[in-house]
This record gives C-alpha cells, sequence and structure tokens, in this order.
C-alpha cells in the first residue's frame, strides 16, 4: 500500500457504500479495515446455532427508503417482512396478556408518536421530558413502551436522548429480515472492493496537501480520506489527528455516544417450541422506568432458536459481568414468564452473547444525540479541509441514524462530495 486517490477507513455499511460509489466513478480507493472481515456492526455468526444468527444489525428497517433493500436481491439474499409474521406473545405476573389488555397495550403504542409529536418541543429537552409533558408515565403500560423505545430499540433511556433527534430519526415498516443474515449481506457487497483488513488505522495526518494515514499496515496516501468508524472509538481517541480536529467536530463526536443493545442467541434443547409461532416476538410488562427486561423473538425463519435483545444500561453491566451473566440473564427473564419451562425447552450450553461494548472497534451499539444537541449529526458530516477529510457512517445521517441505511446513504453521499475534488465527473 502506497498511494490511492481516496483512504477509506472502515469495511462497515458506510466504508463499502463510499467503496463501491467510487469504484463506480472510476476513482481508485483504498479501504484500511481494523477487523479480519467486512461489515463492522453488522456480522452473521452461521457455525454456532447451526443456522445464520446477526450479531449485530438484524432488519432492514423503513425498507421504502432503504438503499439496501434494492441491493439484497442482486446479492443473492432473500428478504422477509417481518410485520407480516408479527404475533406479539406478551407476558405479565408469569401469565401471557389476553387479548383486552393486548388491546391496552396496543392502543398505548399506538398512541405514543402523535401524543409526542402533539407536545411543545423545547430547547434542550429529552425524550423523556417530551414523554413526561406528553402524559406518559402512570398509564399501565407506560414504562413498557417507554422500555422499548429507549433502551430496546436506541439502546439508550430516553433521559438520555435528545427528543428532536429521537423524532427525527424514527424508523417506519416494513422491516425486512435478511434470511441469510445483514452481516452476510454486507460481505456479499463487499466483494471485489479493494480492503486491507486487519490494518488498524492509528494516525491521520492531514495538514499538507496529501492525506497520510499510518498504522501497523505502513503509511498510506490519498487526496481524500472518509473515515467511518463509529463515534465512540473516536471518543476514546483511539485514532490521533494532526492538526487536532477541530473543536466544533470533536464536540459533535461527543454529543453522539453510543448506546448498548445486546444480543443473545438460545438453542432449541428439543422439540418443546413454548406454543410460539416463527417470529413471535416474546415480551413482558415492565412495571417502573429502568427496570432490565429481555425481549425476544422466537424461531426466526422456523430455526430451533431465540434471538433475545438486552439494551441500555442493563446491557452495559452485563457487559461488564461477561456472556455467562447475559446468559444467566436471559434464563431468569424467560423463567419469570415460562417458569421452570424454559430452562427444558432451551440450552444454556453454546448460547451465542454479542460484545459490542467490549470490542475495541465500535465500544457500543449505535449512536443517539444528548439532550441539546440534535445538530451534531450535520456537524460531524460537514467535510473539512475544503473536502479532502471527511466522517461518514450511521451517525451522520439525519433521519436513518443508528441503522445500516443510513450508514450506507452517510458512505455514499461522503464519496460523492469527494469527486470534485479529484477532478472526476460526478455519479448519479
Ligand atoms: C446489536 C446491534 C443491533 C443492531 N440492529 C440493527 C438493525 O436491526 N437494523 C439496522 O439497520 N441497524 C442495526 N444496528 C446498527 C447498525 O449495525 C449500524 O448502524 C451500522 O452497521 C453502522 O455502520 P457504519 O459503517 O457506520 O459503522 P461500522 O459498521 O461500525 O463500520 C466501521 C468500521 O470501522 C472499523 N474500524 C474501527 N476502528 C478502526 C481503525 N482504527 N482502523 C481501521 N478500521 C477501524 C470497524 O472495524 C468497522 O468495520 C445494530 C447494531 C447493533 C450493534
Amino acid at each position: 500500500m502506497s498511494g490511492t486517490d481516496v483512504l477509506i477507513i472502515g469495511a462497515g455499511a458506510a466504508g463499502i457504500a463510499a467503496a463501491r460509489a467510487l469504484r463506480a466513478a472510476g476513482v481508485s480507493c483504498q479501504v484500511l479495515e481494523a477487523r479480519h472481515r467486512p461489515g463492522g456492526r453488522a456480522a452473521t455468526d452461521t457455525a454456532t446455532l447451526g443456522a445464520p444468527f446477526d450479531l449485530g444489525a438484524t432488519w432492514l428497517h423503513a425498507a421504502n427508503r432503504n438503499p439496501l433493500r434494492a441491493l439484497a436481491s442482486g446479492a443473492g439474499i432473500e428478504l422477509f417482512d417481518h410485520g407480516t409474521a408479527r404475533v406479539s406473545a406478551c407476558f405479565e405476573d408469569g401469565r401471557r396478556v389476553g387479548p383486552a389488555a393486548m388491546a391496552e397495550y396496543d392502543a398505548t403504542w399506538e398512541g405514543l408518536q402523535s401524543r409526542l409529536r402533539g407536545v411543545e418541543l423545547r430547547p434542550g429537552d429529552s425524550a423523556a421530558d417530551l414523554a413526561n409533558r406528553a402524559g406518559f408515565g402512570a398509564g399501565h403500560w407506560d414504562a413498557t413502551v417507554l422500555h422499548w423505545e429507549g433502551p430496546v430499540i436506541c439502546g439508550a433511556p430516553m433521559a438520555e436522548m435528545d427528543a428532536r433527534d429521537y423524532l427525527d430519526t424514527q424508523l417506519e415498516p416494513p422491516d425486512l429480515l435478511p434470511r441469510q443474515g445483514a452481516g452476510t449481506l454486507l460481505a456479499r457487497l463487499c466483494e471485489g472492493l479493494p480492503v486491507a483488513y486487519g490494518a488498524v488505522l492509528r494516525h491521520l495526518d492531514w495538514s499538507g496537501p496529501r492525506i497520510v494515514a499510518e498504522g501497523d499496515f505502513g503509511r498510506v496516501e490519498a487526496a481524500a480520506c472518509i473515515v467511518t468508524v463509529p463515534t465512540a472509538v473516536l471518543a476514546a481517541e483511539h485514532i490521533r489527528f494532526t492538526p487536532a480536529l477541530p473543536a466544533d467536530t470533536l464536540q459533535a463526536i461527543h454529543d453522539l455516544p453510543l448506546g448498548l443493545l445486546t444480543k443473545v442467541g438460545l438453542k432449541a434443547a428439543g422439540d418443546d417450541r413454548l406454543e410460539l409461532p416463527a417470529f413471535a416476538g416474546i415480551e413482558r410488562h415492565v412495571s417502573r422506568e429502568g427496570e432490565a427486561a429481555l425481549t425476544a423473538v422466537a424461531w426466526p425463519f422456523g430455526h430451533d432458536h431465540l434471538m433475545g435483545f438486552v439494551g441500555g444500561p442493563a446491557a452495559w453491566a452485563l457487559a461488564g459481568a461477561g456472556a455467562a451473566a447475559t446468559v444467566d440473564f436471559a434464563f431468569a427473564e424467560l423463567s419469570r414468564s415460562f417458569g421452570a419451562r424454559a430452562a427444558r425447552a432451551l440450552r444454556r450450553d453454546g448460547a451465542l452473547v454479542s460484545d459490542w461494548a467490549e470490542d475495541r472497534f465500535s465500544l457500543g451499539a449505535y449512536s443517539h444525540a444528548r439532550p441539546g444537541r440534535a445538530a451534531a449529526r450535520g456537524i460531524l458530516a460537514r467535510p473539512l479541509a475544503g473536502g479532502r477529510l471527511c466522517f461518514a457512517g450511521e451517525a451522520c445521517h439525519p433521519t436513518l441514524a443508528a441503522t445500516l441505511g443510513g450508514a450506507w446513504e452517510s458512505g455514499a453521499a461522503a464519496a460523492r462530495q469527494a469527486l470534485p475534488l479529484l477532478n472526476k465527473s460526478s455519479m448519479a
């Protein structure tokens, strides 16, 4: 490796999109990827459970505006609309919730967005402030819905997220599940791209007319550079910049921390499927804010495993305690709903637990804006050095933040803005 037109740091969704866009425009590029695989926060394990299991990104959300939807079929990936098979198995006090209570629960969900949008937004509001002013708190299902909205979906409590950013990044259905896995999809879209694996960037010098990247791989020069590493990795200063990044860029990085969602895969021990159809959502009533709870999808695609989720502060606490603690938590939670049957129906050994918190190339799951900092995504996406240095990735997208689709669009946009610097024709 010595020189290229554009250097791309990271072979996740944003980096792959940028490299494909540049290649399509006839521009040379080189991707430096720290891990020994592509996909970043999308990774499919096929070995442990005997079926594809996504440790990171799982669904193509907001599929009607998600650029990956159209790319999936070309990559030989089958997409399944989860909404067509969604059944909720919700439990309270060890019993499955009946139709009348479920109707109440559904109504709380359905009213959430319109109630939140009906409240006047004040500067510095957190999503929790908005929910409080909209009257959420005392209703029987309020804490359950807010648990979903904060820790499960956003990886962080509502109190830690900016209200404007929370509203702007809402994701509507359809939510499509790639049968072979979202990680497999990205790996296929990365095929044939110039990626150097195990190439950990340690220093980026953007002081001169050429950008210089340094690490164990040696030194690479380029006319422009697109950095797609997660904001938590940038905030931890694992990459040194010369000169230091401008104060507003640095502030934006710190204003877009990563929340945490941990996934756990549990295999069935025998034939007992807990009377749940494939794709059933397992959840339970949450009685107060801050209560840790597991949610799960049963038997995706008819496979013999459950896909469990724990998010927010509970996930951070479990990550510090190790994978076995997460498995114990999952069994304790499932026992609340299914009693002793859970331990008979599911195997403790061979469980799969994601470790995005400990992984030094992610240090969390996906970004949210701190209260009062909704502008941070736009600031981070602003090109530096006349466009020669650009940040991209999920954290930079104004509406599809925290998603594969957002990361993809952000990477493609960064590539487009680099083109004029290289005197190449602009891309479609
Ligand atoms: C548990 C979990 C569940 C999720 N569920 C969904 C979902 O259902 N749907 C959805 O759309 N999204 C989901 N997401 C979010 C989605 O995975 C991310 O938004 C998306 O993958 C981010 O892509 P990116 O390119 O911005 O960053 P990344 O994928 O993180 O790519 C950045 C790359 O930079 C590399 N890197 C880091 N440091 C260095 C360095 N120093 N030198 C070189 N390379 C480096 C990393 O290894 C990585 O490959 C989920 C994420 C997690 C963790």
